[in-house]
């Protein structure tokens, strides 16, 4: 773990942001509580990306919520039962466990993602890894599926998962929510929830959990007419892409304008290019510069099982590179596959515009020759005509085919007719941009981090923030206290405010700073003789001295951007 990582952990352990679940038994690897700080500004994430995503994006996305145990069946289909996996290697002497990619890539220092367990058997073997606990030989890389197990009700048989992903809730009620919503394509459907995956060996904070919040968009539209992509929300912005091709040869990422990586076919579909459009704006709105952000495409090998083309966005922070979503192209996988194990039918119904005159051909039996030759006859000949199409029995009528020495054409023909055909039925194809709500909040919580005089200060994003403003009395005085909590009162109505009369004034603004407060405001004893209270900016520390009746104006004016120092009289610090 880095320095700063290390310092960021201190920090929310002590200012209530996230620290290690279960503590008091010692905690568990991959499990985070959220504080009642980390709380605030999670939710204000959620927020913000449903905004992104959802509200900005209301005529054709609609948000819903689907239970996190599912039937083994579901997951059977998606294919997670079987490809979940990440390969594993224990030590033969001392029994540790390790994720075996992750141990090479630490060691040696090479790219080994989604390699075979066999490949990754002959890389240890090759530079001589050992287990880095006890210098032990290590064993064979086998596969470990990372579903968590679990049976829904009283009967051993009846297995379940707590889901990894919300997307299967998608897929097999996409049909209930296009039938209810407004039968018509492109339709996202988003979710956001908690989800398991029982990971191997995490560490690095909230980077890798067991168990964490996720809000994916399953976005479904026909692949052969996608409608309107409305690429002029986000087509001028440019973008860091880092092609699959490039990253072989040790390439650096190159910059894009959007819709020129759609008109280049570097993004194969264009909707997918708008979603990383939008995750492109609602990450910077996180505070993390857009400067520090790529796009790296996923080689085939290194690719999840349903997907034709996948980018994860990453974030460049220090040292490290974490992936902050993942964008896939998950074409109709998903959909074909619970229609094969569901048998039910998940596709739609495109109408023509114009109905179709195709040329149909039909199988005609001609009974009264065929009944003329006996049942015995009769029974062998249908037996042989059952299940063949109209193309193949003429096929076998032009060869002169042969049933019990009697050419088929006696009894059967195959004739062309024309029928009016008014659409089509097809699976339509999926999108789908994935963010993990705790990484949001780490990776934010990690830029956000600044030191200033040997104090910490929590840059955070106004909009991030887990409270808008501090209230403050400089001194525990009760004429002070009241008139701080009139206006603390008064601003609770509009913002969320916390109020703090305990300690010295300056252990009250470090711990705001810490927190990420962007404003606090004091009121002192000069207020009681003329009404004004002061402001105080988290990042400067400068102090303005404003009227308590203009404070709404000066508030709704800081929120929109304007500059401090101008919208009141600066404080002299020695004043
Ligand atoms: P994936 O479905 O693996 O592409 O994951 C989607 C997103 O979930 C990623 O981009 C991360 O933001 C987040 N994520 C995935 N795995 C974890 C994990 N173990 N802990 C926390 N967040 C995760």
């Amino acid at each position: 773990m880095s320095d700063l990582q290390t310092k960021v952990m201190e920090l929310a352990r002590r200012r209530g942001i996230f620290w290690s679940s279960y503590e008091i038994y010692g905690g568990v690897a991959g499990l985070y509580d959220i504080g009642p700080i980390g709380i605030r500004i999670k939710n204000r994430i959620v927020e913000l990306w449903r905004k992104y995503f959802i509200k900005d994006n209301a005529e054709f996305v609609v948000e819903i919520e689907t239970p996190l145990v599912t039937p083994y069946k579901v997951l059977e289909a998606s294919g997670h039962v079987e490809n979940f996996t990440d390969p594993i290697v224990e030590c033969t002497k001392c029994h540790n466990v390790y994720r075996a990619d992750h141990l090479i890539e630490e060691i040696a220092k090479v790219n080994v993602e989604g390699l075979k367990p066999s490949e990754l058997d002959n890389i240890i073997r090759e530079k001589g890894i050992k287990c880095p606990k006890c210098g032990g030989d290590l064993g064979e890389v086998r596969l470990f599926n990372l579903l968590f197990e679990t049976n829904i009700g009283p009967y051993t048989g009846n297995k379940g998962f707590i889901r990894p992903e919300t997307a299967q809730g998608m897929f097999t009620s996409f049909k209930r929510v296009y039938e209810s919503f407004r039968q018509r394509l492109p339709l996202g459907i988003a979710q956001v929830g908690r989800v398991g995956r029982n990971e191997i060996s995490p560490r690095q904070g909230l980077i890798r959990m067991r168990e964490f919040t996720i809000m994916e968009v399953e976005f479904f539209f026909d692949p052969e007419s996608p409608g309107e992509v409305p690429l002029d929300k986000v087509g001028d912005l440019t973008i860091n892409i880092l092609r699959g091709e490039e990253k072989v040869k040790g390439e650096k990422p190159v910059q894009y304008k959007l819709r020129e990586a759609v008109d280049e076919k570097v993004i194969l579909n264009p909707w997918m290019a708008y979603w990383m459009g939008v995750a492109t704006k609602f990450v910077s709105t996180l505070g993390i510069p857009q400067s520090s952000t790529y796009f790296e495409e996923k080689l085939p090998h290194e690719r999840a099982h349903y997907s034709k083309q996948t980018f994860d966005q990453i974030v460049v922070i220090g040292e490290d590179k974490v992936e902050i979503s993942g964008h896939a192209y998950r074409s109709d996988y998903d959909l074909s596959r619970h229609m094969k194990f569901s048998g039910q039918d998940l596709t739609v119904f495109k109408k023509y515009d114009t109905p179709k005159i195709v040329k149909k051909k039909t199988v005609i039996i001609n009974r009264d020759e065929l009944n003329k030759e006996g049942k015995e006859f009769v029974k062998t000949f249908m037996q042989f005509i059952n299940g063949k199409s109209p193309e193949e029995v003429e096929e076998m009528i032009n060869k002169g085919v042969k049933v019990s020495d009697k050419e088929i054409s006696k009894y059967v023909k195959v004739l062309e007719r024309e029928e009016k055909v008014t659409g089509t039925h097809f699976i339509p194809h999926v999108v789908e941009p994935s963010f993990g709500v705790e990484r949001c909040l780490y990776l934010a919580v990690l830029n956000a981090y600044k030191e200033k005089d040997g104090r910490i200060v929590l840059s955070l994003p106004k909009q991030l923030a887990p409270y808008d403003l501090a209230v403050f009395p400089l001194l525990e005085r009760d004429e002070l206290i009241k008139k701080a909590k009139e206006i603390y009162n008064h601003l609770q109505e509009k913002y969320d405010v916390i109020y703090d009369d305990v300690g010295s004034i300056g252990k009250r603004y470090a711990r705001v700073d810490e927190i990420g407060v962007p404003y606090s405001i004091t009121v002192d004893p000069t207020t009681l003789s003329d009404n004004t209270v002061t402001i105080r900016d988290r990042d400067t520390w400068n102090q303005i001295r404003v009227e308590i009746e203009r404070l709404d104006e000066v508030i709704e004016k800081l929120f929109k951007g304007e500059e401090f120092n101008k919208l009141g009289r600066v404080v002299d610090n020695n004043e």
